[in-house]
């Protein structure tokens, strides 16, 4: 299933809507509008690809990256999933994640067999696990930042080898000052599943992420425009019902309320003459090296080939947004935003949708939802 999509360098005719960003959020919301509504879409990105951070192409030894990082697509809902399978087919979630602490390799999230390893104890059960598990952890009612919500798991020590260093790294912002859902994110397990997250369905788009959203916006209504930036075109393009923003939100409204905080990466890829390297897709590094992960997308992508790369992840305080920071003074510069946002929407049919025009972690399905939402907004408004 390869079909093309209509890429334009100019524009020479009126749209019903123009989409900036040609992301997940853009692409399934143009995706919308063009087969349920039938409105010709001008969607723009102001790099020269679609499928924003979940871009995957080939390496130059043609093995197959997440240029912007690994995507493990996953999802408990299953209305999501079989909208997505129109588009693409699937081979399962390969997710499995270790973390090197002290020169040994734990399975990460901590879950039993962690556990069985951290403690020295081969043949510890599930009850004295748990066990375990309550006489380390500090009795935290409700914890209030990242720090505390690892404490009240784990205890001390674990929070101390596997998060503690990792999260500084990846933020440059101390546990204690991130909201508790940043580690949050990453289960604890007393049964021995290994796998990364805990989703019901967590599936790979067999062909990779680029092709599924190509064939999703493959349609005669909608014309993708590339290296186009939409703030330079805003002023003199109007559509003819509504516009969605995709970007950052505090770009859109030129930083007038100030800038909001964004955590970028840096990815460093690198070949190797064998077939596989790691003897899983992610090593996290949470006390060495200045990269927090090296991922091996091979082992996800499932392609077959002599070769392999590595990529090396390092955060940077400047470059592409990619992380909001969960924080409370950041939310409340964005709930300001917001009202702009809000007001921009009901006077000028602007819709804000994504991760860089709400400021929230999203993962794809999330943001894939919001698409959704965004897109049943919009038909509710001009559907007759
Ligand atoms: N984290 C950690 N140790 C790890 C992995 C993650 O402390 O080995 C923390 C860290 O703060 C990170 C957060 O958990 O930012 C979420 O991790 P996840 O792997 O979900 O991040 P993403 O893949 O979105 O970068």
């Amino acid at each position: 299933m390869s079909v093309k999509i209509n890429l334009i360098t100019e524009i020479t005719k009126d749209y019903d809507v123009i989409i900036a960003g040609a992301g997940p959020v853009g692409c399934v919301i143009a995706e919308r509008l063009a087969s349920e509504l039938g409105w010709k879409v001008l969607l723009l990105d102001k790099r020269h690809h679609i499928a924003g951070n979940c871009f995957d192409t080939k390496h130059e030894s043609g093995v197959l990256i997440h240029r912007y990082g690994p995507h493990y697509f996953r999802t408990n809902k299953e209305e999501l999933l079989n909208y997505l399978s129109r588009f693409t087919e699937w081979i399962p979630g390969n997710y499995i994640v270790k973390s090197s602490v002290g020169g040994e390799l734990f399975p990460f999230p901590i879950n039993l067999l962690t556990l069985r390893q951290f403690f020295k104890n081969p043949s510890l059960t599930a009850d004295e696990a748990s066990a375990l598990l309550e006489e380390k952890r500090e009795h935290i009612e409700s914890p209030a930042n990242s720090e505390e919500f690892v404490l009240s798991r784990v205890g001390k020590d674990m929070y101390e080898s596997f998060y503690l260093g990792y999260t500084k790294k990846q933020w440059d912002i101390h546990p204690k000052d991130l909201a508790p859902s940043v580690c949050g994110r990453i289960p604890v397990r007393l049964n021995e599943d290994e796998r990364y997250v805990d989703h019901k369905y967590q599936v790979t788009p067999a062909a990779g992420f680029t092709q599924m959203f190509n064939n999703m916006i493959s349609n005669p209504n909608i014309d993708v425009m590339l290296d186009t930036d939409y703030a330079a075109i805003k002023n003199t393009l109007k559509p003819k019902f509504a516009t969605v923003y995709t970007g950052q939100i505090d770009e859109f409204f030129d930083f007038k309320l100030g800038k909001l905080p964004w955590r970028s990466l840096e990815f460093e890829f690198k070949e190797e003459n064998t077939e596989f390297v790691q003897p899983c897709v992610q090593i996290n590094y949470p006390n060495e090296h200045g990269y927090t992960r090296t991922v091996e997308i091979k082992h996800v992508t499932g392609q077959q080939h002599p070769h392999t790369v590595i990529s090396y992840e390092y955060p940077r305080a400047e470059g592409d947004p990619y992380y909001p920071i969960p924080r409370e003074v950041n939310a409340a510069l964005y709930d300001k935003y917001k009202i702009l946002a809000d007001e921009a929407t009901e006077k000028e049919n602007v819709y804000f949708c994504g991760r860089l025009a709400e400021y929230k972690y999203f993962n794809t399905d999330e943001v894939i939802e919001r698409a959704f939402h965004t897109f049943n907004l919009i038909k509710n408004r001009y559907e007759h």
